[in-house]
């Protein structure tokens, strides 16, 4: 019997109300906070909390290094400059993630090269990367996205083979495992984001990790404006040696990251029980494809991505309609769905008008000037459109969330599978799910 879906006028499953908050505040936070507050140190390269953070975080991850930073976008600036990136060096990553895996070239005068994603996984194609590689290649950046580890054994095999370095885009994935190992462990250096949606959270902030200490003290003196420190007292002598920037963290951030650090593990824990709770149940309705995890991996789910495919489901319509008319017909029963990628990155304005600088051809003028020619047409990353067209996430999977939320979520997917004609009947509704955060909260 048909059930009035929200989208007709019927009632929701769900309210917004029913979804717990990230990130999850308790006792550890309240006091490593207030241990700042108290101690009245509030920032410094070298203050308690920042060095405690650094060097936990080497611990936790199996890295030799740590360096705290103001952004993992600017944890992925300092790999690349304590590398030795320069202008018309080519750094190559993947299609699908966010922007600041390719504008950390753009930021050293490098020029970002995308490579297609593996269906499957939805992390960069090792046979895509060996065709993009070239003399000018410098860096590979793989992101573990969403939380899954990219293929890193075949990866760094093509990085050691081709001479090239490999900078692991980890922002998403605090806690996930290759083989057994922790990722930001397994390339030359790795970068994670402390940001407040990320799944270890500091408000803001970023982390690098490296086993390499020239890369530590590169890091390092590029993290504070390039300047030399006396090797005996400590001091800044105010002259720097190296072209810099300004990416030191605080304290109240690396306490709160420190204090989030305790939980970490529990806490990815409970998203992969609700992520795999949510798959069962999911797979077993025609037309939603779950997310994939191979076996030599663990998946933290910094986001449950699930795709949809019309004719599975049984009924006639164009991928990208069908996504949007799911998307709609949940976001009203009060699933918080809602895309976050829209296009590959590739596809977006600064890469498609190549204009960087003040507005200048810069830097891709440096290699384009030599006769070398960057294309960044996106029918080169049909998987990656291909997912675009027909994801979305399904927010709610981390803590305090459980298996009472995850059920209610599940009755919703039921009732819109269950009644895809009132679904696509909505389809030019003017309701706009989820390109952003900017749902958390909307009426
Ligand atoms: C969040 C994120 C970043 C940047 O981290 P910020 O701390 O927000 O600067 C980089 N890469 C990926 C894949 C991310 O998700």
């Amino acid at each position: 019997m048909a059930e009035r879906l929200a989208i007709d006028g019927g009632t929701p499953v769900l309210q917004r109300s029913d979804y717990g908050n990230w990130p999850v505040i308790g006792p550890d936070d309240r006091r490593l906070v207030n241990e700042v507050l108290d101690s009245g140190i509030v920032a410094g390269g070298t203050a308690p909390q920042v060095t405690a953070l650094e060097r936990e975080w080497a611990a936790y991850v199996g890295s030799q290094y740590c360096l705290t930073t103001t952004s993992g976008t600017a944890a992925l600036h300092m790999a690349l400059a304590a590398l030795g990136v320069g202008p018309g060096d080519e750094v190559i990553t993947s299609a699908f993630t966010f922007l600041a895996s390719a504008s950390c070239a753009l930021h050293q005068n490098a020029i970002p090269v995308f490579v297609d994603i593996d269906p499957r996984t939805y992390t960069m194609d090792p046979a895509g990367l060996e065709a993009a590689i070239t003399e000018r290649t410098k860096v590979i950046i793989p992101v573990h996205i969403q939380g899954i580890p990219a293929d890193m054994e075949a990866i760094l095999a093509i990085a050691r083979r081709r001479g090239v370095f490999v900078v692991e885009d980890a922002c998403q994935a605090h806690g996930a495992l290759y083989q057994g190992r922790k990722v930001g462990s397994l390339g030359d250096i790795g970068t994670f984001s402390l940001n407040n949606f990320k799944n270890l959270c500091g408000g803001e902030g970023g982390l690098f990790t490296t086993d390499n200490e020239d890369y530590l003290n590169k890091g390092a003196l590029i993290r504070c404006f390039g300047d030399e420190v006396d090797e005996v007292s400590r001091r800044r002598v105010y002259n720097a040696s190296i072209l810099g920037y300004m990416y030191r963290n605080q304290e109240l951030p690396a306490a709160l990251a420190r204090a989030q650090l305790l939980h970490l593990d529990e806490h990815n824990a409970v998203r992969i029980a609700n992520a795999e709770y949510l798959s069962r149940g999911l797979g077993a309705i025609p037309g939603i494809i779950p997310p994939h995890c191979p076996a030599d991996r663990r998946h933290v789910y910094f986001m449950y991505n699930v795709r949809f495919d019309p004719a599975a489901a049984g009924v006639e319509a164009e991928p990208r309609l069908f996504r949007i008319a799911v998307e709609k017909a949940l976001y009203r029963e009060g699933v918080l769905v809602g895309q976050w990628q829209t296009m590959p990155v590739p596809a977006q304005d600064l890469f498609q008008s190549k204009l960087g600088y003040g507005g200048s051809s810069y830097p891709w003028r440096v290699n384009e000037a030599r006769g070398i020619h960057y294309d960044y047409r996106v029918e080169q990353f049909p998987v990656a459109q291909m997912l675009c067209d027909t994801y979305t996430i399904v927010h709610g999977v981390h803590a305090p969330n459980g298996v009472a939320l995850m059920d209610r979520i599940l009755a919703a997917f039921h009732k819109v599978f269950g009644n895809l004609g009132q679904a696509l009947a909505h389809a030019d509704d003017a309701v706009y799910p989820g390109a952003d955060g900017k749902l958390y909260g909307a009426a």
